[in-house]
């Protein structure tokens, strides 16, 4: 592997420290050395890219990834793709990703049992591009609940997005099935969703006894339990039995956002807000009205989201971008769209966006020494951007604007022009 020096670049390092001119040299798959402009390095060999004063930042983080997610508007639909079409589905995403910007993703949940481990393990093993991944199951749920898509007529459980539950131990023959797969993350749907008849974003209904004996399987070996949790019970159900990922957390109270604060320094809180905006805003095309997604009970919740969301920003708990992109009326690849709705409806800074998606997504992806920031020693995922992204977060979304995409050390989308000079030969 050729080793990189990206020079007259604008770092932003993904800390919160304020940008600064200088350059950096990539060795292997690490970052080797930061340097200031006042302290040149040495190329010795490397290949240099001259940024022309374009930004350097780390690799984005997308904190809650459904590459099986196929754009289609319902459940039903993505569940019901064949599996053969349904793999080539999920490479596509993945470089498509990668390419994006997304360096790393954390699965939060797939479509057919081994969809998200497959892919990850091809992308480990170089047969496909793709960012650092995190393997999810199915949803768990319970009949009725969101996910549960057996209809009465057809009670065959390959026919539904989730996989239904009953009772602890059939939880536990589950998750196990799931942990022998080689998943990194449990997905458990504790709350249901306004778009579900019957179970909306207040409901909760698995038990504490099924919640506690996922918790103890994935406990034994080493693993996580992710949640999509959008009802305040649902949020402290996830919190009592040490769950540390939370997905949505829309609704709360004061007792909710104390047990959230208590725990900061482990959870971390992926909301997804762009899904809810979509429903309310973009989704008229798919048969979703706003006055549709209002009566389901979605203006209630982006209210109750916005205000939730913006206290547990304000107590320091982690919030970071990504969530159900692959719905048709929430497409893939405007992932990066999350920062500027953070910034527009949640209280952040610019930078604390471009924090939660760099620093914030080494630490969520359990790599906090080595991922996630511009600092020597740390694993080579850097985006080279057109512009300024904390003058104008819109450009991380424009393929234009993405010069160069890095994962490893090794360029996914390499800069047009490669190097000015290649100082080992020239020597
Ligand atoms: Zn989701």
């Amino acid at each position: 592997m050729s080793d990189t020096l990206f020079t007259n670049v604008r770092i932003l390092d993904g800390t919160g420290t304020l940008p600064y001119s200088g350059s950096v040299l990539v060795q292997g798959n690490r970052i080797r050395q930061v340097g200031r402009s006042t302290a040149p390095i040495s190329p010795a060999g490397a290949t240099v890219i001259d940024g022309a004063g374009a930004t350097l930042m780390p690799g984005m983080c997308e904190a809650h990834t459904h590459f099986s997610w196929n754009d289609a508007a319902t459940l039903a639909a993505i569940q019901t793709m064949p599996l053969e079409e349904h793999v080539l589905w999920c490479a596509k995403v993945a470089k498509k990703y990668l390419e994006s910007g997304f360096t790393s993703c954390l699965g939060a949940a797939c479509a057919k049992p081994r969809l998200d481990v497959v892919t990850r393990n091809a992308i480990n093993s170089g047969q496909i591009p793709g960012p650092r991944y995190l393997a999810a199951s199915q949803e768990i749920t319970v009949p009725g609940g969101l996910g549960d898509e057996t209809l009465p007529h057809l009670p065959f459980p390959e026919f539904s997005f989730g996989v239904n539950v009953n009772g602890a131990e059939d939880m536990r023959k589950v998750v196990r099935m799931f942990l022998k797969y080689g998943v990194d993350s449990i997905k458990l749907n504790l709350s249901g969703d306004n778009f579900v008849p019957g179970a909306n974003s207040h409901t909760t209904w698995m038990t504490d006894a099924e919640v506690a004996a996922a918790a103890e399987e994935v406990k034994m070996r080493n693993k996580r339990i992710i949640v999509h949790a959008r009802s305040a019970a649902s949020v402290k159900q996830a919190l009592r039995h040490g769950i540390r990922l939370i997905y949505h957390a829309s609704f709360t109270d004061t007792e909710t956002l104390d047990m959230l604060e208590a725990a900061r320094d482990e959870v971390f809180v992926a909301p997804g807000i762009a899904i809810l905006y979509a429903l309310l805003n973009e989704a008229e095309p798919w048969g979703v009205t706003r006055e549709t997604a209002v009566s389901w009970g979605y203006q209630e919740e982006w209210d109750a989201a916005l205000e939730s969301l913006s206290k547990m920003h304000k107590r320091g708990i982690r919030i970071l971008p990504g969530g159900d992109y692959g719905f048709a009326f929430n497409p893939h690849y405007q992932n990066a769209r999350d920062l500027e709705f953070f910034v527009k409806y949640l209280g952040f800074t610019p930078m604390e966006a471009i924090r939660s998606t760099t620093l914030y997504g080494g630490q969520i992806m359990l790599q906090p020494h080595e991922l996630g920031v511009i600092k020597e020693g740390f694993l080579a995922d850097l985006l080279l951007v057109d512009g300024d992204p904390l003058a104008n977060l819109s450009i991380l979304r424009d393929p234009k604007r993405l010069l160069a995409v890095m994962k490893d050390g090794k360029f996914a989308k390499a800069p047009e022009i490669v190097s000015q000079r290649a100082w080992g030969q020239a020597a």
